[in-house]
């Protein structure tokens, strides 16, 4: 009895939503919030033993490399044998690193643009498979507050994230007569594995202490703490809700203030 009404109030009962990037840190949040509201998640990553350790009966993991476009498209196919047409698809995977760009190697460009920008392409359009058929989607894209301003000594990292913006944007222009919504989130400094590496990176490039490079980066976010990956998983499950429908295009900002 318990049961049935919980599947009538799973807001998002029977969806399947795929988190790339969904074994660790904000996408792992994400994915366990959608299961929560009944989605069928497909986490991707890497490395399956950081996926097989978050799996569920509502959450599978299928490994791929993003940078990979043959992959990630095979990938994507056996996620739809198994959990069906995706309708909802998150693009998350993405690494952070700041350099100089008169110190920037290709070879760091290339790696940087393929992983954060290149795999969210494959992903979109693969999904987008399925999203066509049945005429409805939510494609929420990872930028950052990186991907609405310049960010001081990381150009790279900032082009990847801007370029995210102006993907998402020009889909939902792309769509505007669907059933299908692109937005991006854009988060400030969030409390992941990803951000306590950042320390180790500034301190190394700055010289600051470790408690110093954490401090600069919580007195980045305008709320002056680290943003929780909750907080950023609950605005995205919002944009997947029906009532959303009429957001579309937008970039929001989290981080605890304007950027
Ligand atoms: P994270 O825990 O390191 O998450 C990054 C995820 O991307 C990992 O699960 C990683 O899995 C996956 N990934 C990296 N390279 C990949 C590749 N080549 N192929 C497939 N998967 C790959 O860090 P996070 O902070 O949660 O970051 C998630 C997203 O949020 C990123 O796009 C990041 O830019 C963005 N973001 C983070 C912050 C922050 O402060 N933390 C702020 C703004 C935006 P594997 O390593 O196992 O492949």
């Amino acid at each position: 009895m318990q049961l049935s009404i919980k599947k009538q109030t799973q807001i998002l009962y029977g969806k399947h939503a795929i988190v790339i990037g969904g074994g660790t840190g904000i996408g792992l949040a994400i994915a366990q919030m959608l299961a929560d509201e009944g989605a069928l998640v497909t986490i991707t990553g890497r490395n399956q033993d950081t996926l097989n350790a978050v799996t569920s009966d509502r959450i599978i993991g299928i490994a791929m490399d993003v940078r990979n476009e043959t992959h990630v498209c095979r990938q994507i196919k056996e996620a739809v044998n198994i959990n069906g047409p995706i309708q909802i698809c998150i693009p998350n995977a993405g690494i952070a690193e700041g350099k100089a760009l008169y110190k920037t190697t290709t070879e760091f460009w290339r790696n940087m643009m393929a992983t954060n920008l290149d795999g969210a392409f494959y992903t979109i359009r693969e999904s987008l498979n399925s999203m066509r058929k049945t005429n409805w989607g939510r494609v929420i894209t990872i930028s950052s507050i990186a991907g609405l301003k310049g960010q001081k000594g990381a150009a790279c990292y900032t082009a990847s994230k801007h370029g995210l913006v102006g993907l998402t944007r020009a889909l939902s222009e792309d769509f505007i007569d669907t059933g299908i919504t692109f937005n991006t989130v854009c988060p400030g400094y969030v409390d992941t594995p990803l951000v306590r590496q950042n320390i180790d990176s500034i301190s190394k490039r700055s010289g600051l202490s470790k408690k110093n490079a954490l401090e600069l980066m919580i007195s980045a976010n305008r709320n002056k703490r680290l943003i929780s990956t909750k907080e950023v998983a609950a605005t995205v499950l919002w944009l997947c809700q029906y009532n959303s429908s009429s957001i579309n295009g937008q970039a929001i900002e989290i981080s605890g203030g304007q950027v």
